[in-house]
């Protein structure tokens, strides 16, 4: 059974329509890449699946059970945990605290925190808004795993990060993955996303034109929808 299932989603922002039919769908422990040109509708499905905006038509399930209408604390109450673009932290408590605050009952503690993110530990007490670039993002991938999801939502995770911090991302995601957890994954750099992704989905003028096995992404879609 597929974990998280999406189809047809339409998706507006005001007048404005941003989706004419996503269709999505991550399995139980399966890497998804969400793909496509800037601005073709990635961050907007991601916001739709988790209720920031609602799709005004579509079906979205969940474990089985339908996404449509619920409001975003109740997506991540059954196990949808976002890290959204732009690494959001409270910027003015620790990481602890910022850890502290996301944290539900469950597999997930500060101390399996620390492990995947060293780094975290020798920052415990410091305050989230003197973190570096990399450092907020390992926070922002730490606030969304301590609510103990069953898939994790990457949006442009690496995004602006040194090389030797991205790879640090890169390898707390593959082992996340070997731990049996769903991911549906936006970033920019094809060359280090399609080596973790189990599977594809491209999005373009916010519809869902292609999607496989990222061996299966071709010249000929490369060069049509993903602009390479
Ligand atoms: P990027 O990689 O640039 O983030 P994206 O694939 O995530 O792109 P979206 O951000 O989902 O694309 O944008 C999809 C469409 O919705 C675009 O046409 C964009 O201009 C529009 N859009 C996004 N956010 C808003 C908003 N807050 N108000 C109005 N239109 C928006």
């Amino acid at each position: 059974m597929m974990l998280l299932e999406a189809a047809g989603l339409e998706t507006f922002y005001g007048a404005s329509q941003a989706l004419f039919g996503v269709d999505l769908a991550v399995g139980e422990g399966e890497v998804v890449a969400l793909m496509g040109r800037n601005g073709m509708g990635k961050t907007t499905t991601i916001r739709s699946i988790c209720g920031l905006n609602p799709p005004r038509a579509g079906t979205l399930s969940f474990a089985g059970s339908s996404l449509r209408g619920l409001r975003p604390h109740r997506v991540a109450r059954l196990g949808i945990g976002l890290v959204p673009e732009g690494r959001r932290c409270f910027p003015n408590l620790t990481v602890e605290e910022n850890l502290t605050a996301a944290a539900r009952a469950g597999a997930w503690t500060h101390t399996r925190i620390e492990t995947l993110f060293p780094r975290l530990a020798e920052r415990r007490r410091q305050y989230a808004d003197t973190l570096s670039g990399g450092e907020q993002q390992m926070l922002a991938v730490g606030r969304a795993l301590m609510t103990n999801p069953k898939l994790l939502i990457l949006d442009e995770a690496t995004e602006g990060l040194a090389p030797v911090i991205r790879q640090d991302i890169w390898s707390s995601i593959r082992k996340l993955k070997e731990e049996g957890l769903a991911i549906l994954v936006v970033d920019k750099t094809m060359s280090e996303l399609l080596p973790v992704a189990d599977r594809c989905v491209v999005l373009e003028k916010g519809t869902t034109v292609w999607s496989g096995l990222p061996e299966e992404l071709s010249d000929d879609i490369r060069n049509r929808y993903l602009g390479v």
